[in-house]
């Protein structure tokens, strides 16, 4: 074929096999690249890994199996600050007694944190279990192995894997990024080092159509959790949820419920990517005599509404703050989850 008629064809910056990530922009964009996302156009890629053949449960995915079959339960982002341990104990004793686990994962703006085991051990140490954030970004195979190999001697609850930003999108992009394996490839890693394994998924992102399908190859993959990313409020999760039962999937489900206490959390949110609020949920709490009662208030609501649905096995408190304002997020979050573990 001559020269000029071979077009080059965009490859994924992030170096993905089971795409599209949670990023693809509304419009169809790619996250970080000025062209289209390359999976929109073809098929969802079916999981062709193999049947993993689990470890034996890590003690921490048992006793967060034990809870699982008796009730629905609570997550919470954690808000403490990177690479501060008081930080993190503080937080830790303020949530403590009040969620099931701290959802302890990736930070745009602090992209340098603590090793994911080791920010277990710390957080446990405080009496507080922990599901933890496990990315494809700077890791590779190897390095993850060993990551999930010490988060199941630290007792971690649980692992959530997901692809990761790319370095070019938040604090740190003079770093290389890795992305040696995706989320649906780590989700087969982490359940075979015997995690209870968790992924994400994104409703409103497109292709809209084939997220369901898209999650239930990280189901065969290994996942057995799935974190519904903000998607619009109840309805759109109910929708979402019921078309990936329909598919097959029996995967427990835990949506995201953004909370926001005043414009500095809501301004974090915002930088959450491709991010749907239920309809009026901002200016509902921005324009409140008192943001921090009406944005709690909002967010048992919410929670309430997500914990009604077949298939919901949890909810989780999503958000964080601006420098500064970590423990009065961290008791926002603990009223909820206090709150909300009743309704449970
Ligand atoms: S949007 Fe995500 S999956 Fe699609 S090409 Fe870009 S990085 Fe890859």
């Amino acid at each position: 074929m001559p020269a000029e008629l071979l077009i080059e064809q965009p490859a994924c910056p992030k170096h993905m096999e089971y795409g599209p990530c949670g990023g693809v922009e509304f419009d169809g964009a790619c996250e970080v690249a000025d062209f289209r996302c390359v999976f929109l156009d073809t098929p969802t890629v079916r999981w062709h890994g193999g049947d993993s053949s689990p470890a034996p449960d890590a003690p921490g995915a048992s006793r967060m199996r034990e809870v699982l079959a008796t009730r629905q339960i609570v997550v919470t982002d954690f808000p403490a600050r990177a690479l501060d341990a008081a930080s993190l104990a503080e937080c830790a004793a303020v949530l403590r007694g009040t969620t099931d686990a701290v959802l302890a994962g990736d930070s745009g703006r602090e992209r340098v944190q603590f090793p994911p085991a080791y920010r277990t051990a710390l957080i446990r140490a405080e009496g507080v279990e922990v599901w933890s954030g496990f990315t494809c970004r700077d890791r590779n195979r190897v390095a993850m192995e060993a990551e999930l190999a010490a988060l199941a001697h630290a007792g971690v609850s649980g692992v959530h894997c997901v692809t990761g930003d790319h370095t070019r999108t938040g604090a740190r992009p003079d770093a290389a990024p890795v992305f040696d394996l995706d989320s649906t490839q780590a989700a087969a890693l982490a359940r075979a080092a015997g995690h209870l394994v968790s992924v994400a998924e994104a409703p409103a992102t497109p292709p809209v159509d084939r997220r369901p399908a898209r999650l239930l190859e990280k189901e065969r993959a290994g996942a057995e959790i799935c974190f519904v990313n903000h998607a619009g409020g109840v309805e759109p999760v109910a929708t979402f949820i019921a078309e990936a039962q329909a598919l097959g999937s029996r995967l427990g489900f835990i949506p995201c419920i953004p909370i926001v206490l005043d414009h500095d959390s809501a301004e974090l949110l915002r930088s959450f990517t491709t991010l749907v609020l239920p309809p009026g949920y901002l200016d509902r709490i921005l324009a409140a005599a008192d943001p921090r009662a009406e944005g709690v208030a909002a967010a048992v609501e919410l929670g309430r509404g997500f914990l009604a649905l077949e298939g919901v096995v949890g909810v989780n408190l999503s958000g964080g703050t601006q420098f500064g304002g970590e423990l009065e997020f961290a008791r926002a979050l603990a009223e909820i989850a206090a709150e909300l573990g009743h309704a449970a």
